[in-house]
């Protein structure tokens, strides 16, 4: 895998999916500055989570029809990060409308949506973006 940087990657995610990461973003920033002592930015640990959060955001079979992640039908994290994700979300939930009311009035609005069947054809963000290329070579 080439790592690219983090400009790079904010630039990969739209639409949707870039305005999912930036709740998860925002969401694991509360928590890691209650749990951390980190204030601005990231520590280590979740700056880690946070990029692995965009990486299965890109990778999303759903693209941009991706349902709320706590009711995918698809499991797609690693077991050990899951955990701390769900960890987050409980914390971090209710405090998401104090501090940021628009991302979490998209997500609960979100979550009430039906749950799209898993597509046949790969629609991941990450696959249009690779199809995009190859298509103006
Ligand atoms: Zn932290």
């Amino acid at each position: 895998m080439v790592l690219q940087s983090q400009r790079q990657l904010d630039e990969i995610l739209s639409g949707e999916l870039l305005k999912e990461y930036k709740t998860v973003h925002a969401m694991i920033k509360i928590y890691c500055a209650k749990h951390h002592g980190v204030l601005h930015g990231l520590c280590e640990e979740c700056a880690e989570l946070s990029e692995y959060a965009k990486t299965k955001l890109d990778r999303c079979v759903f693209g941009q029809n991706k349902p709320t992640c706590n009711r995918c039908p698809v499991h797609c994290y690693r077991p050990e990060p899951k955990e701390t994700m769900r960890a987050v979300m409980r914390f971090s939930g209710p405090r998401m409308l104090f501090k940021h009311p628009l991302l979490a009035i998209r997500h609960l609005r979100h979550e009430k949506k039906e749950v799209p069947e898993v597509p046949k054809k790969n629609v991941s963000n990450r696959h249009l973006r690779k199809q995009v290329k190859s298509e103006k070579q």
